[in-house]
């Protein structure tokens, strides 16, 4: 038996959350049993703690689109018991049972070994978020992005994505400005490094002109919308943008111009399906890039029975840093 948070829809169509003692046979198909240690809280885990937001497709559910544990046992030969391992993204926790529980049964292929350096509470600190943030710096840097280029923008910057992204810049020498719409996370994010404050408001506003002053040599982007469609026309020329996230909004109303006069690039970040060897070298960058006392900065401490309103806080941008779920 073992305890995890389960997600049941009710009558009226809303759902409620509750931790609840469960057998191991509830668990679903699976070549690999982990003893989850840790999970963490992302903006799809507070649509899916909540009412799905058209992620979860059966109830009951176990939200918790990643976590990091030990392996318990595995019937595939690339893992065996005590090892230590982490999954981020292939839906689980959206359409495979998830993280916020004691034990996740799942397939082979979706999990990575844990690189040296990182253990399963540190690996949550990171968690999707981070993991994203650091595919974002490597698909700038596959693009020719250097510190010597200039200032990276990064928006969000008080959030998980934004924090991880704004840490392992500062560490690789990068200098970096940090849009924020809460002022008093200023101290936070120049404790992570961040050389330059941006309010929200300086972006907020949609395009007048589709080319402003060249500005930021790159720029991670968690938020998307308006702020997004500000940001092209500032890159300078060859710059990238990486899109992660939709914090501000789907919609994307640009022009294409800074694309034709400055050939900038907007570079797509999806961690979901990432391939096996690229999350490999993700990971392994992140255990040498980021530094753990920044990290250790961003973490805030919680446990399964806190989900329920961490989950409503995340869709509302009020969390700062990086939530460590240690579900035991
Ligand atoms: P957080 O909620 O931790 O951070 C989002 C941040 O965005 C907030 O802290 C806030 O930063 C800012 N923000 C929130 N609302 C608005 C708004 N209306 N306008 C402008 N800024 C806003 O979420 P995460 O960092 O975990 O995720 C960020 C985004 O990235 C989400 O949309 C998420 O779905 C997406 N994501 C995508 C992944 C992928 O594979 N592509 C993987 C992981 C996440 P501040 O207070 O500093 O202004």
């Amino acid at each position: 038996m073992f305890n995890a948070l389960i997600v049941e829809k009710l009558e009226d169509g809303t759902t409620s959350a509750s931790i609840q003692n469960i057998s191991e046979d509830r668990l679903p198909e699976g070549e690999v049993t982990v003893a989850v240690d840790y999970s963490t809280v992302n903006y799809k885990d507070g649509l899916c703690v909540g009412p799905g937001g058209g992620l979860v497709r059966n109830y009951p559910h176990v939200p918790g689109i990643d976590f990091a544990g030990t392996v318990l046992d595995s019937s595939d030969a690339r893992y065996k018991a005590g090892d230590k391992v982490v999954l981020t993204g292939w839906r689980v926790g959206e359409a495979h049972w998830g993280g916020y529980a004691q034990k996740a049964r799942v397939k082979a292929d979706w999990l990575v070994p844990l690189p040296e350096g990182l253990t399963p509470r540190t690996a949550m600190a990171v968690g999707t978020a981070g993991f994203t943030a650091m595919l974002a710096v490597m698909a700038l840097e596959d693009h020719g992005l250097t510190p010597e280029k200039g200032t990276v923008l990064v928006t969000g910057a008080a959030g998980g994505v934004g924090s991880v992204a704004t840490a392992i810049l500062a560490n690789l020498g990068y200098q970096v400005a940090a849009v924020t719409g809460r002022p008093e996370t200023a101290d936070y994010l120049k404790s992570l490094g961040a050389t330059q404050i941006v309010p929200r408001e300086d972006l907020a506003e949609t395009v007048k002109r589709p080319l402003e002053a060249e500005q930021w040599a790159g720029c991670i982007d968690a938020v998307g919308g308006a702020m997004l469609a500000r940001v092209l026309g500032q890159i300078s020329y060859g710059g990238s943008v990486a899109a992660i996230g939709l914090a501000g909004g789907a919609g994307l109303p640009a022009t294409v111009i800074p694309f034709l006069l400055r050939g900038i690039n907007l570079l797509g970040i999806d961690s979901v399906m990432q391939p096996f060897e690229n999350r490999k070298r993700a990971w392994a960058r992140i255990a040498t890039d980021l530094p753990l006392d920044k990290l250790e900065a961003m973490v805030v401490p919680a446990t399964l029975s806190d989900l329920p309103q961490l989950g409503a806080d995340i869709l509302k941008g009020k969390i700062k840093g990086r939530v460590v779920v240690d579900v035991n």
